[in-house]
């Protein structure tokens, strides 16, 4: 499998209750590694555009306002098969449906307050990561 590069996100709620170690652990623990992070305060305009596909559901401008609440932690994760172990560590949108011991069925309160966000494809995670980290910051 080759090593790909993906786009996680701890959101909001994460980062409020000091969660971004035990989050990152569980990446790690996966055998990803992180290529980059940083703490920042997404601008409703940048919150709106990277969720732009999301532009006509219901829920965006609740999802908008909760993603600029607070600041978030984006990461570029690295490694092999980076972007499924992404997905398969965070569990299902919806933390109701989230399997055990995933990010999301461990600290998710709703749909919304998910916890974490993670790319989806490749094309989404050349994307994402390009979205928050120039090349020179993947190390
Ligand atoms: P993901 O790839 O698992 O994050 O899920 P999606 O791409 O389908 O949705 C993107 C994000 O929109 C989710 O992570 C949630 O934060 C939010 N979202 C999705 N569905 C709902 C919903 O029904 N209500 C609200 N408030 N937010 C939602």
């Amino acid at each position: 499998m080759a090593k790909e590069y993906t786009l996680s996100i701890i959101k909001p709620d994460g980062v409020e209750r000091n969660l971004v170690g035990k989050i990152v652990s569980q990446f790690e623990a996966q055998g990803l590694t992180v290529a980059g992070i940083k703490k920042i305060q997404l601008s409703k305009k940048a919150a709106e555009s990277f969720y732009g596909e999301h532009r006509e559901r219901g829920f965006f401008g609740e999802l908008v306002d909760f993603m600029v609440r607070s600041p978030v932690v984006v990461i570029a994760l690295h490694g092999e098969g980076a972007i499924q172990k992404n997905r398969d560590t965070m569990g299902a949108t919806n933390p109701a449906q989230a399997a055990e011991g995933t990010i999301r069925k461990l600290y998710s309160k709703s749909i919304g307050e998910n916890t974490v966000h993670g790319s989806d494809s490749v094309q989404a995670s050349a994307r994402e990561v390009g979205f928050f980290f120039a090349a020179s910051e993947l190390v």
